[in-house]
């Protein structure tokens, strides 16, 4: 796999809890499973052992010296070295602005796990994630499409989320020595610029997201980013894999981040957690009798943030209280700081990123927010589920894939008036606890785990490896 996160290592969002948890389940398919990502300067290399010293990486007259090491994992993941690329303080970029070089720090990483592919681990399949990785299958079909080591390697790139394409002026193309054949509609050619994205949709073997339901709707205008064509025109190898959780991090019942733990037999522990919570946001004790509405998210276009600020005068209304927890555009977080001060003692916010926060939220709140403009698969409404905290979400994407009548609310339309028209649904439900207590069980009861989704990627590698 190579990918630019996994997690606990390196991660902003879902696709880090994917490629970090993945593996060892695929091991239990019978799948042995490296991943390579960049060494960013966050990541310490204390108990890490080098494994390749010094390969040399050239693009025209352009040379990259990166190191690889082995961390200690229970399955191998390498590191990619090369401390003028990746040492710096943010992954993709800082203050909100790209690094103008990730092209060039995602095709040494590319190159880098070529040469971990002949060297260190040889793979049959090349599983590339996101735009950062979609340059593997390029330089596969171009440069090393006679290599005799590859000639056999099939690669499978997923979508993570379509929004992040990894946009280029044609100048990149020279700056990473890729062939220049490959500008061209059908291949990375995105509106006069090189789309790296398109690197993986237009020349991977095989494609997959992250949903059933956002695998057919990345192929429609409305969601496809532009893409929809060249989605469409692959849609023979394009299907939708439901993203797992990792239960062993999302479990009530053995969750040590949380201040009591509670399961569906015994739910004692989740008021305890909301009595915390309620006390860490400043909230006032009323809160405890009236619906705690938690929302972690990054605070963007695509999370419905918009959404949010436009029903919250209704959503106080209801009488209910919103705790949430996150970062993102600098504009979307003011809706939220704006929000908190003007409805004090109502909607608490903290702008920032903190693991344990949103693991005491998940646990303390009553209903779990996520009204997303479109959703890949989404974690967070997952967890929810497992937390007893019902969701209530706009059925799209994965959201729609995972969310039921009867664990859940949904709503379509993509406006303020229709999210508290489910927010209101879901309010006068709670007000009949014995109803909303089976409700939160039948969530608590559904298995997302990575089992079925990694059983679901091995037998898509097989196909790919068996040629069918
Ligand atoms: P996305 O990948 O689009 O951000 P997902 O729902 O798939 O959305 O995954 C989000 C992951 O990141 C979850 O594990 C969630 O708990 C975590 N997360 C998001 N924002 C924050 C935050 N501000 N603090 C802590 N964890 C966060």
């Amino acid at each position: 796999m190579v990918s630019s996160e996994a997690a606990p290592l390196a991660k902003t969002g879902g696709l880090a809890d994917v490629v970090g948890a993945l593996p060892a389940a695929l091991r239990g398919c019978g799948d042995d499973v490296a991943v390579i990502i960049p060494r960013y300067g966050s990541i310490d290399l204390k108990g890490a052992r080098r494994v390749y010293d010094r390969v040399p990486i050239h693009f025209g007259p352009a040379r990259y010296d990166v190191s690889i090491y082995q961390a200690a994992e229970e399955f191998p993941l390498y590191l990619v070295d090369c401390p003028p690329l990746y040492d710096r303080k943010g992954f993709y970029g800082e203050s909100g602005i790209d690094y103008p070089d990730n092209h060039i720090r995602f095709a040494v990483l590319a190159r880098a796990a070529l040469a971990a592919a002949r060297f260190l681990f040889a793979p049959r399949i090349f599983h590339c994630h996101d735009w950062q990785a979609g340059l593997v299958p390029a330089y596969l079909r171009t440069t090393f499409a006679t290599d005799p080591t590859f000639v056999d390697v099939k690669t499978l790139f997923t979508v993570h989320n379509l929004g992040y394409q990894g946009l280029f002026p044609k100048t990149a193309l020279a700056d990473i020595a890729l062939d220049s054949g490959v500008y061209r509609p059908d291949g990375m050619e995105f509106f006069g610029r090189v789309s790296l994205i398109k690197g993986g949709i237009a020349f991977a073997d095989a494609l997959n997201t992250v949903s059933p339901a956002y695998a057919r709707e990345i192929q429609t205008p409305e969601y496809g980013f532009g893409l929809d064509g060249a989605l469409r025109a692959r849609g023979d190898v394009l299907t939708g894999i439901l993203n797992g959780v990792d239960y062993r991090e999302w479990s009530p019942d053995v969750d040590p981040l949380i201040p009591a733990n509670y399961s569906a037999d015994d739910l004692s522990g989740k008021r305890v957690c909301k009595e915390r919570l309620v006390g860490e946001f400043g909230l006032p004790r009323e809160a405890m009798d009236r619906p705690l509405v938690g929302i972690v998210s990054r605070f963007t276009r695509q999370k419905g943030t918009d959404l949010i600020a436009a029903a919250a005068a209704g959503l106080v209304a209801e009488d209910l209280y919103i705790v949430a927890l996150g970062t993102g555009d600098p504009e979307y977080e003011e809706f939220f700081r704006r929000m908190a001060a003007e409805y004090p003692g109502r909607i608490a916010a903290l702008i920032g990123f903190d693991n344990g926060l949103a693991h005491r939220i998940e646990a303390g709140a009553d209903m779990f927010l996520m009204p997303s403009r479109y959703e890949p698969c989404g974690l967070n409404q997952i967890y929810s589920l497992r937390y007893g905290t019902v969701p209530v979400v706009r059925s799209t994407g994965g959201l729609d894939d995972t969310i039921e009548e009867g664990t859940g609310f949904k709503f379509a339309e993509y406006s303020g008036e229709a999210l508290l028209a489910a927010v209101r649904v879901a309010v006068r439900a709670y007000a009949d606890q014995e109803l909303w207590h089976a409700m939160m069980r039948r969530g608590m009861q559904k298995d997302f785990s990575w089992r079925s989704s990694a059983c679901a990627y091995s037998a898509l590698y097989r196909r790919l490896a068996g040629g069918a």
